[in-house]
């Protein structure tokens, strides 16, 4: 914990929603710079290019970004080399597939190597990942990497009709509101965004009237959540016989896969269809649902490889390299996340050209239950500073208990253990243990999982 989240978390609640309100001017400043809007417009012209153009597009892109790693990193030097690869001679974008799958651990174990060695500090700025292994990660990306990000994930909330000054409200991973707090409000509005922002943490029977009415009296009509949390939140109206008096029109997901279930139980008390996209911190691919509930890969933000899991012929690993980041060039990194592909090769009504998903595997997440019997969601989130931790599993088999087993980096040290309680006290209402381990184990379909819950299960 940084000491501003420290001052955040004693600060009284006006003091709180002050500080959110400069936070959020000072990244609304960096992610919406006049360059966003110009790229914004062109990204929104290239959606629907035909695929002639689209290769044309991919090719040019990926050649650049060669040209850049091979010029300023040791690492894509070395490698290309080896390789008697010719970064100014590509001809097609497939000739990266000579070289050897990227991971998340080998990018950890000496990130400097992969780093663009000229690059200027002011120019880029750091950012921290997770995903499903727990493995933290963190590295620079340049602003205009981020602003196409940004822009990308903008263009698809644009089509499913979300403006820039549509009202959200927002159920996310972060701690908006001290654990401690046991009265309302539970959230802080940040105006800048246009987002009020709700704390996940404090959803319960007791507490879901206050959410509730926030979002009713102030006529809120997108909503943007994990989709544990958001079925979760459903229940919960449901029970206390809830519903809103106006139209909840846009609903959007992300960070894990939408499950049959949940679906449901989100079209019956809201009334409208969640919509997902899948995106990760590591600029190397991004999935769009359009208009027409497909799942779209945006072929123009990255080259995106669809490689088979062994023994499992439906499922497939996402594999990406980025077009937009001249700080830290990804090359066929492995995001951990797995797709299954529609094998009809019918065209979506939607016009739009590329490959369609039919399912985002990778993301299923799952609860823990803390002491006083409530449930909490686990996300990869929570270790995504720590950058000397190599993988993490949480396992609970008695209620109100978890060990958390750590795979250490060398560097891991007594000051990142101290990170790691603090992190897991701010956020959970459990008592736990700590056990180092050398190693995790994979599920039979090569995944890596979070949480292992051996309680009983009541869904
Ligand atoms: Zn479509």
């Amino acid at each position: 914990m940084t000491w501003q989240e420290k001052i955040y978390r004693v600060s009284p609640v006006i003091i709180q929603n002050i500080i959110c309100n400069l936070e959020g001017e000072k990244i609304y400043r960096r992610r919406f710079s006049k360059n966003f809007f110009e790229l914004f417009n062109s990204i929104k012209e290239r959606d629907k290019i035909s695929q002639d153009e689209m290769e044309e597009l991919q090719l040019r892109r990926l050649k650049r970004q060669c040209i850049i790693a091979y010029e300023n990193s040791l690492y894509y030097k070395d490698l290309f080399d080896r390789y008697g690869f010719n970064p100014y001679k590509i001809k097609c974008v497939e000739e990266i597939e000579v070289f050897p799958v990227l991971t998340k651990e080998e990018m950890q174990k000496d990130i400097s190597k992969f780093i663009n060695r000229h690059i200027r500090k002011r120019d880029s700025v750091k950012i921290g990942t997770s995903g499903t292994t727990g493995a933290g990660l963190v590295f620079p990306v340049t602003k205009e990497c981020e602003n196409e990000q940004w822009a990308v994930w903008w263009r698809y909330r644009h089509n499913l009709g979300i403006n820039f000054d549509t009202w959200c409200a927002n159920f996310g991973g972060k701690v908006v509101v001290p654990l401690k707090q046991n009265k309302p409000p539970y959230h802080r509005t940040i105006y800048r965004f246009r987002q009020i922002s709700f704390s996940m943490y404090h959803l319960s029977e007791e507490t879901v009237k206050e959410y509730f009415n926030v979002i009713n009296d102030n006529k809120i009509e997108w909503i943007h959540a994990f989709p544990s949390t958001l079925s979760y939140f459903c229940s919960l109206m449901k029970k206390a016989g809830l519903s809103f008096e106006h139209k909840i029109k846009y609903i959007t997901i992300g960070a894990e896969s939408l499950l049959p279930h949940q679906e449901k139980i989100i079209y019956n008390v809201l009334g409208s269809r969640p919509l997902q996209h899948y995106g990760l911190s590591e600029p190397v691919a991004n999935i769009s649902q359009c208009e027409h509930g497909r799942l779209h890969v945006d072929e123009d933000f990255s080259y995106v490889e669809f490689i088979p899991v062994e023994g499992n012929p439906d499922c497939f690993h996402i594999v990406g390299s980025s077009f937009t980041n001249d700080a830290l060039f990804f090359l066929r990194y492995n995001t951990n996340d797995i797709v299954t592909l529609e094998k009809s090769e019918k065209r979506c009504p939607c016009g739009r050209n590329g490959r369609i998903v039919k399912d985002i595997e990778g993301r299923k997440y799952d609860y823990i239950v803390q002491k006083d019997g409530s449930k909490i969601m686990i996300l990869g989130h929570i270790f995504r500073n720590m950058i000397n931790i190599r993988e993490v599993q949480i396992k609970q088999d008695k209620s109100g208990f978890v060990t958390f087993y750590v795979v250490r980096c060398d560097k891991y040290s007594y000051e990142d253990e101290k990170i790691l309680k603090e992190e897991i006290e701010m956020r959970f209402k459990i008592d736990y243990a700590i056990e180092y381990v050398d190693e995790i184990s994979k599920t039979k379909r090569g995944k890596h999982r979070l949480v292992i819950s051996e309680l009983a299960n009541d869904d």
